[in-house]
C-alpha cells in the first residue's frame, strides 16, 4: 500500500511526487507517458526562470529530477478506475490494481484537434493550440482563430495586440463566447470574423503554415485565406473519462477541486490540466501539483494511525 499515488506523470503529476517522496513517505506514480503533454511541445519560452527550452528537455529533467528520490514510477499503464474507501484502489487496463492512503489525480488533458489535412504535419510548425504559450512567435504575422466560444474569442483578442491581423473562423452561424468578450472583439481594427465556416484544409510549403482552406457553409463556395498561424480552439478535453461517476467533474469534465486541491472523494486529491483550475500551464500544474501533495500528506498525517 502506497502512501501516496499519483496518477499521471506530467508537470502536474511529477511535482507532487517529488513533493510527496521529499516527506519520507511511500510514493508511486503510475502513469501512461511521463512527461505528458510536454513532450508533444516543442518551444517553451514561459518555463520561469528558464529562458528558453525544449519539451523532452524539460521532460528529462522532471524525470532526472523525480528518480533522484525514492518514487516507484510506473511508466506505460494506464489507469482505469477508481474504487474509493479507507485504502484507495486504482485499477489498471493492464488487470493489475495498486492501492493507496491517498492519491492525486494529475491525468491532464489534450486539445481536441479539427482534424483536417495538414493540421498534424504543421503542429508545432504554424499549427498551435496555445495563445499564452505561442502567441509571441507570430508577433508581426498573421493568424487564424479556430473557434467563436469563450476560449476562441479571448485568444482572438489576446493575439490581436500581438500579430498583424487575426481572422476568427467560426462554424456556427454565430459567435458563442459573453457577449463582452464579442463586443471587446469587434471594436478591434485588425480583426476579422467569418461565421458559417467549416475549416477543411491547413496549407503549407512543407516546413511551415502559409494558409488556411475553408468552406463557406451557407454557399458551399471554397476559400483560401494566406497567413503564418492557425490556433486552434475548439476544446480542451479532460482525460477524466474514467472517474465519471466516481469523482465530481464540472460539465466540462474537469475535475471539481477546492483551493486545497481536494476531489469530491476523501482522501483523493487533484492538480493540473485535468481539474477546474483555471489556466492551463506548465507552471501552473507544477504549482497545484506540489499543493496537492502537501494536502494529501496532511490528510495523512490527520488520518493514519500512528
Ligand atoms: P499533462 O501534461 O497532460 O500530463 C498528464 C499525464 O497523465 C501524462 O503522463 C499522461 O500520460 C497521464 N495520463 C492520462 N490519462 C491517464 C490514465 N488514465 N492513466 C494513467 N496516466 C494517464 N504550457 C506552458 O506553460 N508553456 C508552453 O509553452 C506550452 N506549450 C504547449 C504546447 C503544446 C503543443 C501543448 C499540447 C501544451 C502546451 N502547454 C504549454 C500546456 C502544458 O503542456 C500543460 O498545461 C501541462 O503539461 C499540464 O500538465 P499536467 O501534468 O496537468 O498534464
Amino acid at each position: 500500500v502506497f502512501d501516496m499515488l499519483i496518477v499521471g506523470g506530467g508537470p502536474a503529476g511529477a511535482s507532487a511526487a517529488i513533493y510527496a517522496a521529499r516527506k519520507g513517505i511511500s510514493t508511486g506514480v503510475v502513469s501512461e507517458r511521463f512527461g505528458g503533454q510536454v513532450l508533444d511541445t516543442m518551444g517553451i519560452e514561459n518555463f520561469i526562470s528558464v529562458k528558453e527550452t525544449e519539451g523532452p528537455k524539460l521532460v528529462a529533467a522532471l524525470e532526472q529530477h523525480v528518480k533522484s528520490y525514492d518514487v516507484d514510477i510506473m511508466n506505460l499503464q494506464r489507469a482505469a478506475e477508481l474504487v474509493p474507501g479507507d485504502v484507495i484502489e486504482v485499477k489498471l487496463e493492464s488487470g493489475a490494481s495498486l492501492k493507496a492512503k491517498t492519491v492525486i489525480l494529475a491525468t491532464g488533458a489534450r486539445w481536441r484537434e479539427m482534424n483536417v489535412p495538414g493540421e498534424k504535419e504543421y503542429k508545432n510548425k504554424g499549427v498551435a493550440y496555445c495563445p499564452h504559450c505561442d502567441g509571441p512567435l507570430f508577433k508581426g504575422k498573421r493568424v487564424a482563430v479556430i473557434g467563436g466560444g469563450n476560449s476562441g474569442v479571448e485568444a482572438a483578442i489576446d493575439l490581436a495586440g500581438i500579430v498583424a491581423h487575426v481572422t476568427l473562423i467560426e462554424f456556427d452561424v454565430k459567435l458563442r463566447a459573453d457577449a463582452v468578450l464579442q463586443r471587446k472583439l469587434m471594436s478591434l481594427p485588425n480583426v476579422t470574423v467569418i461565421t458559417q465556416a467549416l475549416t477543411s484544409e491547413v496549407h503549407g510549403d512543407g516546413t511551415r503554415v502559409n494558409g488556411l482552406q475553408y468552406t463557406d457553409r451557407q454557399t458551399g463556395a471554397s476559400h483560401r485565406i494566406d497567413l503564418e498561424g492557425i490556433f486552434v480552439q475548439i476544446g480542451l478535453l479532460p482525460n477524466t473519462d474514467w472517474l465519471k461517476g466516481t469523482v465530481a467533474l464540472s460539465k466540462h469534465g474537469e475535475i471539481e477541486i477546492d483551493a486545497h486541491g481536494r476531489t469530491s472523494v476523501p482522501g483523493v486529491f487533484a492538480a493540473g490540466d485535468a481539474t477546474t483550475v483555471p489556466f492551463k500551464q506548465i507552471v501552473i500544474a507544477m504549482g497545484e501539483g506540489s499543493k496537492a501533495a502537501l494536502s494529501a500528506f496532511d490528510h495523512l498525517i490527520r488520518t493514519s494511525a500512528p
